[in-house]
């Protein structure tokens, strides 16, 4: 089974997550992908995120119509900051026949040699860079980790901080997220505008 891991803060997750999702999982013959809310993302420790119990039940609802995807509560559960490695060993002990991809954006992938063991990372799943239309790794970076592959996904220009940004002035989320995840957003007043 191959399995992939799409990590992220989904912070909230949208259709750009979705729908490179949905390239990376057909390109990299995945059988499954979870989509993984980080409790605290630890690059990003120093502003704060709606509660990962919302983040976690959007990621739910954003992927609720194909069966090839799940949001994986571990990190939410293990609470604290949260490291890939970390989750990639639960995985593979939960999941011992597997094979695992983890799936990362090329603007996270930028940072992952700041990430915690990042050659344990990479010894225990192979690092699958979505690359965006152009927006591709160095050839440097892409070297200094063993295994890693690009994977082309298309390009949807959308990101969970512009969303925040929208939700704030007050404008509609439709289009840029899901319906039953704009919906979660107004019902549990999440991004509100100041007043
Ligand atoms: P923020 O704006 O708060 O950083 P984000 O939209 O980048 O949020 P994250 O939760 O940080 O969302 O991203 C999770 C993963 O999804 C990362 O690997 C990131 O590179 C990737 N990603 C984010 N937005 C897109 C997009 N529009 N298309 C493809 N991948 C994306
Ligand atoms: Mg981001």
């Amino acid at each position: 089974m191959r399995l992939g891991v799409f990590g992220g803060t989904f912070d909230p997750p949208h259709v750009g997550h979705l729908l490179a999702a949905v390239d990376a999982c057909e390109r990299l013959g995945l059988d499954r992908l979870l989509f993984v809310p980080a409790a605290t993302q630890p690059l990003k420790a120093s502003r704060s995120a709606a509660p990962a119990a919302d983040r976690l039940a959007m990621t739910r609802l954003l992927v609720a119509g194909d069966p090839r995807f799940a949001a994986d509560p571990t990190e939410v559960e293990r609470g604290g900051l949260s490291y890939m490695v970390d989750t990639l060993r639960a995985l593979r002990a939960r999941e011992p026949g597997a094979t695992l991809v983890l799936c990362v954006g090329a603007d996270a992938f930028a940072r992952f040699a700041e990430w915690r063991e990042p050659a344990a990372i990479a010894s225990l799943a192979t690092v699958a860079v979505l690359a965006r239309d152009g927006n591709v790794p160095g050839a440097a970076a892409l070297a200094a980790v063993p295994g890693a592959i690009v994977v082309p996904v298309r390009r949807v220009d959308v990101s969970s901080t512009e969303i925040r940004a929208r939700a704030a002035a007050g404008r509609s989320l439709h289009g840029f997220v899901t319906e039953p995840v704009a919906g979660y957003c107004s019902t549990h007043a999440l991004y509100r505008p100041r007043t």
